[in-house]
């Protein structure tokens, strides 16, 4: 597919101009829109934080010891910031293709999380504009930074308030707009159009479930003429709080296709719910393969391969998947291996470890974290993550909680690896390249496609017997062929 199509789409879509989709060199810049409401200190003589909300000292108390606060008390704020949000997060919230604007409003909501009175979820409605360098300045010194608690500000307001209007340079207090909300008739007329006239209920035999999610199922469905399977996922939009975005999204997913992608098909409306149609995975999800089985270091080049070029194919479709990990890996018997969850899907929580936090905390990369300028190499040092997990059947940290997790990759940087010494040394490079720290020397996926460990790949019909395997010892064994 032409990437101009996506732009269009997705230009159309967002109401930008052209140069509002990441391009191939772009980055999404860090928060540019960031109202400091906390002064922030850390007093070396009390070795405690001046100026902190209680509620910030229950949530790192709990999990981050005093030594590591001291250690490393930005890396503290960030994962107590990063944690509370996303508990926060409505479990019907849908996760969003990571436009900036996107990572705007989250990145706004990060940072007034421990605001009192204000939801997480809230985007706040005056902004502060600052340009780049202001902003670069800023970001270098965050916690000695010099803006005001809100609570502090009242005797110097109207001084303040002066020398910001003097000051022609200073930062300027932009409204907010509401972007041309549709209403709900709009909204629905819209999916009325996008979505494929018929009844999907004539075109489709509804077959078993494969697993749920809040928003929703997905479940193994037959057309009836070709006898073709393909997996349904239901998506109940009277649950959805943001229907125009997943009209967004499903326009950018009907173009993107790619054999290293599980491939939208079809989407349909049926009673408000609507039937996104996929190819159907037959093999589970890598995850499955990690945790029973040991990979040898050919068959993870396999699959680091295939997952390279399904990942690199988004990046030059100005799509980031910032949720790599072997859950979203769907593997096929015949050995396939395909990304899945490229755009919307639910954020659900659920028993295992893994899933206890929306948004999983193990595989981000450190400058998600700490929320500085991020883009598309955050799906690397995922992929990097996911590497470990085929190396080590887990990723780093999975034994900590999803806070101290989190604190630990703000401040460790890459991850030990225990098996390390037993690896190629091309492998160490590859591994070396994804979990490098700083954005600018991390490799991108076009660097990595051509990286020597993948010369080493297995032909993925290697991967077979660990994906019987696998699901044999799970009883997971789902015969899709009813
Ligand atoms: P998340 O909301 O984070 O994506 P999830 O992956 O558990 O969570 P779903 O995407 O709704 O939730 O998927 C539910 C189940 O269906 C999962 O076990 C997933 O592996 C499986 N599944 C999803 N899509 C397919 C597909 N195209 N082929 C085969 N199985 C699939
Ligand atoms: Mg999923």
């Amino acid at each position: 597919m032409s990437r101009s199509n996506v732009k269009q789409v997705w230009n159309k879509l967002f109401g930008r101009r052209d140069n509002s989709i990441p391009d191939d060199n772009m980055e999404i810049s860090g928060p540019t829109v960031v109202k400091h409401h906390v002064h922030v200190t850390y007093n070396l003589e009390t070795k405690s934080f001046d100026g902190i909300p209680e509620a910030w000292k229950n949530y790192i108390g709990s999990a981050i010891s005093k030594d590591d606060i001291e250690s490393n008390p930005q890396a503290a704020i960030a994962a107590a910031k990063f944690w509370k949000y996303s508990i926060k997060r409505k479990e019907t919230d849908v996760k969003l293709i990571p436009t900036p604007q996107v990572i705007m409003e989250e990145t706004e909501a990060i940072e007034n999380v421990f605001e009192s009175g204000k939801d997480s979820g809230e985007v706040i409605e005056n902004t502060v504009i600052q340009k780049k360098s202001e902003k670069d300045d800023e970001e270098s010194g965050e916690l000695n930074s010099t803006v005001c608690s809100s609570d502090s500000v009242d005797a110097d307001t109207d001084q303040v308030d002066r020398a910001e209007v003097e000051n022609t340079q200073s930062q300027v207090q932009m409204r907010k707009r509401q972007q041309g909300k549709m209403s709900d008739t709009e909204v629905m007329e819209k999916f009325t159009q996008l979505c494929s006239p018929r009844n999907p209920e004539t075109v489709y035999d509804r077959d078993k479930e494969l697993g749920a999610g809040a928003s929703g199922t997905v479940f193994i469905a037959r057309e009836k003429t070709s006898g073709r399977k393909v997996a349904v996922k239901d998506i109940d939009l009277d649950k959805q709080p943001k229907k125009e975005l997943i009209l967004t999204e499903i326009q950018v997913m009907k173009e993107i296709q790619h054999e290293n992608l599980v491939n939208f098909l079809d989407v349909f409306l049926l009673n408000n719910h609507l039937w996104v149609v996929m190819e159907l995975l037959d093999g589970g999800p890598l995850t499955d393969v990690v945790t029973e089985t040991v990979m040898k270091e050919p068959q993870i080049a396999a699959v680091c391969h295939q997952t390279l070029k399904g990942i690199n194919y988004l990046h030059e479709n100005g799509v980031i998947h910032r949720d790599i990990k072997s859950d979203n890996i769907l593997l096929g018997r015949d050995g396939s291996v395909k990304v899945t969850d490229f755009g919307f899907c639910a954020n659900i929580t659920g028993d295992e470890k893994r899933h206890t936090m929306v948004g999983t905390p193990y595989w981000m990369a450190p400058e998600v974290v700490n929320r500085k300028h991020y883009g598309k190499k955050v799906d690397v040092w995922s992929l990097g993550i996911m590497a470990i997990e085929m190396i080590e059947g887990e990723p780093p940290y999975l034994k900590e909680t999803p806070l101290r997790a989190l604190y630990l990759i703000a401040s460790n940087g890459k991850p030990d690896i225990p098996s390390w010494n037993t690896l190629s040394k091309d492998f160490q490079d590859f591994l070396n390249l994804c979990l490098e720290v700083d954005m600018e020397e991390r490799a991108s996926t076009e660097e990595l496609l051509s990286h020597h460990f993948l010369t080493k790949a297995a032909n993925t019909t290697t991967l077979k017997p660990l994906i019987d395997a696998a699901q044999k010892i799970l009883d997971k064994h789902i015969s899709y062929d009813t």
